[in-house]
């Protein structure tokens, strides 16, 4: 029985003999668990939010990336868990595999969870499970706490990504465009692209 492998949707989408995505594995009891945002230049340029929880990467495919204002709500949609291995996939998706395309590791660090209710703390797979989620994020580019919040249920399940107003928040800039480089590599997301040789951890 299988039926509680959480990875199951991810390994049905893909070829792992075509596509050098990993099949599974990565890190795993590492002090802090670990977060990762990849841009992915799929038929939609879209950024891909993952956070390490109960032994995979959860994830939300956000359609115009993160952002550092705390005014700007960025919809994130849940995709299928990541293995932990993903995050540090960077390379091309060859084409007519699934998300056929470029990934690349825009950002990537640990975080600390932080939800709370009336001042008690709140696990994070409870809070996932309630759908109200505050993190606190240390990657290379993104700091501070973030909210993750679901505000509409399946079969349309939808989150926001919100910036919460600290010392990280910044309204002045677009940190997707002043910081376009891989956070893994310093590559470009072209230069990712022309590299075609899929990196593999
Ligand atoms: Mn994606």
């Amino acid at each position: 029985m299988t039926a509680d492998d959480p990875l199951q949707p991810y390994r049905q989408k893909r070829h792992f003999g075509r596509t050098s995505e990993p099949e599974g594995g990565g890190r795993q009891g590492s002090p802090e668990p670990i977060f990762v945002i990849q841009k992915h230049a799929a038929r939609r340029l879209h950024y891909d939010f993952r956070l390490e929880i109960g032994g995979t990467l959860k994830s939300w495919a956000l359609p115009k990336g993160p952002s550092t204002n705390p005014r700007e709500k960025r919809l994130a949609v849940p995709t299928e868990d990541h293995p932990l291995a993903y995050a540090e996939f960077e390379g091309v998706i060859p084409p007519g595999e699934y998300g056929a395309g470029t990934v690349m590791v825009w950002d990537i660090g640990t975080f600390r969870n932080l939800t709370e209710k009336k001042g008690q703390p709140i696990p994070v797979e409870e809070a996932l499970a309630h759908g109200h989620l505050t993190v606190w994020l240390e990657g290379q580019k993104l700091r501070g706490a973030y909210a993750l919040t679901r505000f509409k249920k399946a079969p349309d399940e939808s989150w926001l990504l919100v910036k919460k107003d600290d010392d990280w928040a910044d309204a002045g800039q677009d940190i997707l465009t002043s910081r376009p480089e891989s956070a893994l590599s310093g590559r470009t997301l072209e230069e990712v692209a022309a590299g075609g040789r899929l990196e593999t951890g």
